[in-house]
């Protein structure tokens, strides 16, 4: 067996650099097992004519008009929720394989939000398809006027590796349920979901309508070069403004689901306990590789050391007192991403955790104290199992930290203040807010879930991802009759002709 490490060099060589250089590296396997992982991974790389051929196969199907009726979005979404049952224990494999997520992990954060967007579009589709009508002025009284909500056309769904069902699955639902095709690219660091992806859909949804292209940057950067309808892109905000500017070649609508360095303030009129065993969910789940996931702790210098008693304690009751060992507790993506931690801890007082093991991809859950705010490790988002925290002397400084940055994806705020708790809602800016938990807003499908700023710009998740796949069509249907009232439009434009006009375009 490939061990994890040399995987995933594998996927990351394969799908970044070139086939062959992966080979030149030193590693303990048998030709035959890395011959037989190669050739699955290569098996992810279309070529750039591939790609055209299914994109434009995508397109003629759209254009035949199939997506459209009510009935076959249902019947699509009612298929991906067959999927996600049936083929349960493949799912639960796959990530597995690539994030060590347990079957709580894969049901409570992955497919929950999928099957629950299936079931809210399913409910409210004939519902949200309805023309919906607007008030009007004294010149459009007699006619029809409304908003018709319909598909943008063929869209491309790229996903991220940590949630790497949700984030493709998700927006998916949002795409079939407004009436699109869509494409869709999962991240190839995740590359066992991205494959199962890629066998299951064409099994239960339209092959043509729904295809799944799988590759790295090259055919990431390949698909970019095609006319999209729109483009919803979950990842980094530096890959962000690369889908951008490819997008605006074609002027193609882009939502870009990026993340960034979520604050959480921890007031001293608070309930410690609670707090902190919150916290300690929010950011070490998934390894500490969550969008949203709290990114550092700011508090008085006096709560400090409490705070950190406190997510000790949590810590060692969520995952016993070696981590390593708890079926609960995941792993780094990839030996990339491990270094990359790894790297933020240098010359920063580690004051738990900090313990490591490259080979299984292991970073424990780290705690790190006195941190100066312009040190590296204030300067980039974590996405791991370290947790910082500054400190600040109150409220008011504690806003003025987070305004002085780039707007966040999240922010927590933990008080028994309710005050305290608005005014940091009023006064600072983030994709979203949750006071006194972590992640909760992302759960409530009726909250439009994206960033602003640097975190990112558009939003979905139950009604929203549909508006965000749809064209609001602005619609005004008159008769042909009634042209007498109509000719006052027409020239020679008289005084009487001036003054009904002004009349009738100025009153409701
Ligand atoms: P990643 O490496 O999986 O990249 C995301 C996608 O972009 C992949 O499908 C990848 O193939 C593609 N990609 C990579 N380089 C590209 C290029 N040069 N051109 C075109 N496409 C390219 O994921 P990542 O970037 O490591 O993601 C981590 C970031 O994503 C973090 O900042 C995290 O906060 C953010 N994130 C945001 C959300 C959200 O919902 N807002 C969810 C998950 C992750």
């Amino acid at each position: 067996m490939l061990s994890r490490v040399v995987a995933s060099e594998a996927v990351h060589g394969l799908m970044r650099e070139n086939k062959l250089q992966i080979l030149s590296r030193p590693c303990s396997v048998s030709v035959e097992s890395l011959r037989r992982h190669l050739a699955v991974l290569c098996e992810l790389r279309p070529t750039m004519e591939e790609i055209q051929t299914v994109v434009a196969g995508a397109r003629a199907a759209y254009n035949l008009g199939k997506t459209r009726p009510l009935e076959f979005r249902v019947q699509q979404l009612e298929a991906m929720e067959k999927m996600l049952t049936e083929k349960k224990d493949l799912i639960l494999e796959a990530l597995q394989k690539d994030l060590h997520k347990n079957a709580f992990a894969v049901d409570i954060y992955e497919m929950v939000g999928i099957l629950n967007d299936i079931t809210v579009a399913i409910n409210k589709l004939p519902e949200w398809m309805e023309p919906e009508h607007v008030s009007k002025s004294m010149m459009t009284m007699m006619d029809t006027v409304y908003i018709h909500r319909q598909p943008l056309g063929v869209v491309l769904i790229i996903g991220a590796w940590n949630y790497p069902l949700a984030l493709v699955l998700q927006p998916l639902v949002g795409a079939i349920a407004a009436g699109n095709a869509a494409v869709v690219k999962p991240s190839e660091l995740s590359g066992n979901t991205a494959q199962l992806l890629a066998q299951l859909l064409p099994q239960y949804l339209d092959k043509e309508l729904y295809p799944v292209i799988n590759g790295g940057v090259k055919e990431a950067t390949e698909l970019l070069t095609i006319q999209f309808d729109h483009i919803l892109y979950t990842g980094s905000a530096a890959v962000g403004r690369i889908v951008m500017e490819a997008a605006a070649k074609h002027l193609t609508p882009v939502t870009l689901e990026l993340g960034g360095k979520s604050p959480c303030y921890v007031d001293t009129n608070c309930d410690l306990d609670v707090a902190c065993r919150r916290i300690a969910r929010g950011r070490y789940t998934n390894c500490g590789q969550t969008c949203i996931a709290p990114d550092y702790i700011l508090c008085s210098e006096h709560i400090q050391d409490q705070v950190v008693k406190k997510i000790v304690t949590a810590l060692t009751e969520f995952y016993g007192s070696d981590p390593q060992k708890s079926p609960d507790y995941g792993r780094i993506v990839n030996q990339r991403h491990f270094q990359r931690i790894m790297s933020l801890l240098e010359g920063v007082n580690v004051v738990y955790g900090g313990k490591n093991d490259e080979e299984d991809l292991y970073i424990a859950p780290t705690i790190v104290t006195d941190v100066d705010p312009d040190s590296r490790i204030m300067q980039e988002e974590i996405f791991g199992p370290v947790l910082p925290i500054v400190t600040v002397n109150g409220v008011d400084k504690a806003i003025a930290f987070i305004s002085r940055r780039d707007k966040p994806l999240a922010l927590y705020v933990f008080s028994h203040n309710k005050k305290l708790i608005k005014r940091m809602i009023a006064e600072t800016s983030s994709g979203g807010v949750t006071a006194n938990d972590c992640l909760s807003h992302y759960t409530v499908h009726t909250l439009p879930f994206g960033g602003v700023g640097e975190s990112g710009f558009g939003a979905y998740h139950g009604k929203h991802s549909f508006d965000t796949f749809s064209h609001r069509r602005a619609c005004v249907v008159k008769s042909l009759g009634m042209e007498k009232m109509n000719s006052i439009q027409y020239a020679p434009s008289t005084n009487s002709k001036h003054k009904w006009m002004n009349w009738l375009l100025k009153k409701n």
